[in-house]
This record gives structure tokens, sequence and C-alpha cells, in this order.
């Protein structure tokens, strides 16, 4: 290894050799075609499963007419911040069917998930205020926790009793996730909005992997595990996973929305999503709130997975998504497993540290309503079974 040169304030070249000698330096793979649970990549057609386009919409005909004739009508970009003039009425009337179909009063759109869930702990926490969160939400919401000059607790991951005792009566802001990102596991909603309501806390719910996935029309975790709209005070999704597009949403009363307008930094300062994407998103959860069948269809392939997955001795986490964990400990392991898939036409995602807790490197596996039970067939001939190397340092999430 090359002894770094000090040239400046920043030791970027260390932080790098730093990164790589731990086997956890991230590089770029320039995609040249995917969709359908396909991907393209050096030439060579493989097998996704490391997306989040967990319906197959992201190259659905519908919806790219739809961005097509939306940039027709109102061009290319939106040309300005929402409050001068980038809100336009293909904004309205996204926000108008998000509310509908999510039985909320009143939605909010944002340029991306990231942006989303910053704006909102940044405009509503001040020091006098408390902030609880689970302990593997994502890092939008770790990051801006931290940054933020409220009081940030953070509880174990589901850990109810330990939330309980944290809690202090009409403080703050509970935060979880619906489907929790690199776990596929869920946010226990009922007992959280529980403990939201009876300590006079707000509760919100980033929603980004469970929306379109789960429940009733595609509604999400909340509505998959009976929990009325009304109990959470802040919803958040994106439109860049189930819905094929890009962009997010901040959901609740008009109130909050009215405030978010009027004190959302990411909102107030930053170019509106083109109107165009804005068509396709409404478009896409057309076709996401009758894609109930696509839904049962994914929920058979998991099973499928799981059951195979088990029986060839890898270690799974506690999920019933798309999102299905291949837990192996040591980040080397988890790049030399997804380097066998690959050579294998199955592209899988090694998901290492600091994205999951140290020790728990994996394979993050996702299904997609486009595979077929013969595309899960073979990505568990691909994985074969488990070999001893694979084993060490592995425990549940
Ligand atoms: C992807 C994701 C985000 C960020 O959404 P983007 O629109 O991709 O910026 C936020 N929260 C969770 C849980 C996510 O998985």
């Amino acid at each position: 290894m090359m002894t770094p040169v000090v040239t400046g304030p920043f030791a970027l070249g260390q932080a790098l050799a730093e990164r790589e000698q731990a086997a956890l330096l991230r590089r770029r793979t320039p995609v040249e075609a995917a969709s359908g649970g396909r991907i393209r990549v050096g030439g060579r057609d493989c097998l996704n499963v490391s997306g989040n386009d967990y319906l197959g919409l992201a190259g659905h005909p519908a919806i790219k007419a739809a961005f097509a004739a939306g940039v027709a009508q109102y061009g290319a970009g939106a040309g300005a911040s929402p409050l001068v003039t980038g809100y336009s009425r293909a904004h309205q009337q996204l926000e108008e069917t998000l509310a509908e179909w999510l039985g909320v009063e009143a939605v909010l759109l944002f340029n991306c998930g990231f942006s989303a869930n910053q704006a909102v702990l940044k405009a509503l926490l001040g020091k006098e205020h408390l902030l609880w969160q689970d302990r593997l939400n994502h890092a939008s919401l770790q990051e801006m926790g931290s940054q933020l000059p409220c009081k940030m607790k953070r509880f174990g991951h589901n850990d109810m009793a330990a939330l309980e005792r944290l809690l202090e009566p009409s403080r703050g802001l509970i935060v979880s996730e619906g489907v929790f990102s690199m776990d596929g596991d869920q946010g226990p909603w009922g007992e959280l909005s529980r403990l939201a309501a009876r300590s006079g806390n707000w509760l919100m719910i980033d929603d980004a992997h469970g929306l379109g996935v789960l429940g009733p029309e595609g509604r999400g975790t909340l509505a998959a595990q009976g929990v009325s709209p009304g109990s959470v005070h802040v919803h958040m999704g994106t439109f860049g996973k189930a819905l094929g597009v890009a962009g997010a949403f901040v959901g609740g009363s008009r109130e909050l929305v009215e405030y978010l307008v009027n004190f959302a930094r990411h909102y107030v300062y930053s170019t509106h999503m083109p109107p165009a994407q804005a068509c396709a998103v409404t478009r896409s959860i057309e076709l996401v709130r009758g894609a109930d069948e696509a839904r049962a269809h994914l929920a058979r392939l998991v099973a499928r997975f799981r059951q195979g997955a088990q029986a060839l001795g890898w270690q799974l986490g506690a999920s019933d998504t798309p999102i299905q964990p291949l837990l192996v400990g040591e980040s080397s392991a988890a790049l030399q497993l997804a380097e066998r898939l690959r050579g294998r036409g199955v592209w899988a995602g090694a998901i290492r540290p600091p994205t999951v807790p140290v020790g728990t490197a994996r394979l993050r596996i996702t299904l997609c309503a486009a595979h077929g039970e013969d595309d899960v067939d073979r990505l568990l001939e691909a994985l074969g079974p488990r070999l001893a190397d694979e084993r060490g340092g592995a425990h549940a999430p």
C-alpha cells in the first residue's frame, strides 16, 4: 500500500486506503440496461436480485408513456422551486392521488427520500425536543438526528420495552421504518402507535420499502398491519422503489403540510421535481393499486426462496418481505459470495459496514414480481449449499 502524500487539509487518500484494507471500499458498476428483474452489465445479461423495483414497474410502458406525455406538456424540468413557479397541476394531482390512496389529509412532494426525511426532522425538532429512533433506521434519519440541537435517543431494533423506558411525555417524535431496508423485517406499528398515543408524542413512519409492496392496494406497512393512518402523524414514502420512478413524499395533517411548505428548507430552497416525473408517479400509483395479483405472486416467490435457502443451510433474517438478507458476517465473505454469484449470472449486492452493523455483512437478495419461480430456482442453484467459511461471525440482525 502506498503511503498517501499529505497535500492539504483533507486526508482523502488515507481514508480510501483504510477502507480498501478493511474490504469496505465502494466502487460503482455502470449498468447498461435493467428491467423486469434482469440487468445487463459488461455486455452480460444477469438475473437481478439486488434492486428495489419490487413490482418490476421501472420499465412499464404505461409509466414511460405518462412520463413522455408529461414532458410534452410541461417540458423537461420544473424551472423553479415550488414556492416560485415550480409547483404545477401535475404535482397537485399527484399530492391528491397520494392523500386519497393512503388516507391522509395532505401530502407534500420532495425530490428524494433522503431530503424528505432530513427536511421533516430539521423543520420539527428544536433543542427542547426529543427524537427517538430505531437503531437500524436509514442513514438520512440517523444523520440528521445526530446533527440537530434536539436530544436523540436510539432504541434497540424493534425493542418496544426499550423505547417505552426512554419515552418522556409530550416531548417529541418517534421515528421507525415500515420495512427495514437491509433486514426486510417490519416495525411493530400497532405497538408503536399505542406507545406514541399513551406518551403524547408524535410518530413518523418511513415506508420506503413497504409502499406498493404490502397491504391491500399496496398501501404499505400500516395497511398490512391494520393500523389506522390517523394514528401516525408523519408518513414518508418514496417513488424510486416499488413505484419504479423517483422522488418522495411526506403526508399527514393539512397543518403539518402547510408548516412544511413554510419551514422545510429542503423543500423551499430546491428546484421542484420535474412535472413529468409527477405524471409518471401518478400513473404508477394506478398500476400499483391494481397489482394485488402481482403482490400475491411476489409473496409466493419469497416463500419459495426462504424454504430453498434454509434447506441449503443459509442463515436468513426474520423477513417475510421481498428483502431477504443472507447473513454471512465478514465483509470479505459477503464480497466473495457476491462475486461467486456474478460468475453464475446472478447479480446480488454485498452489504457491508457502515451500512449495516459490524459483523453482520450480508448478501441483500431482493425479489421482484417480474421474476418467475424458475428465476428463484436459478438463484438457489447459483447459491448452492452454504460453505463452512461463510459461517464465521454471522449472527441474527
Ligand atoms: C431509499 C430509502 C430512503 C431514501 O429515499 P431516496 O428517494 O432513494 O432518496 C429513505 N429511507 C429508506 C428507509 C430508504 O430505504
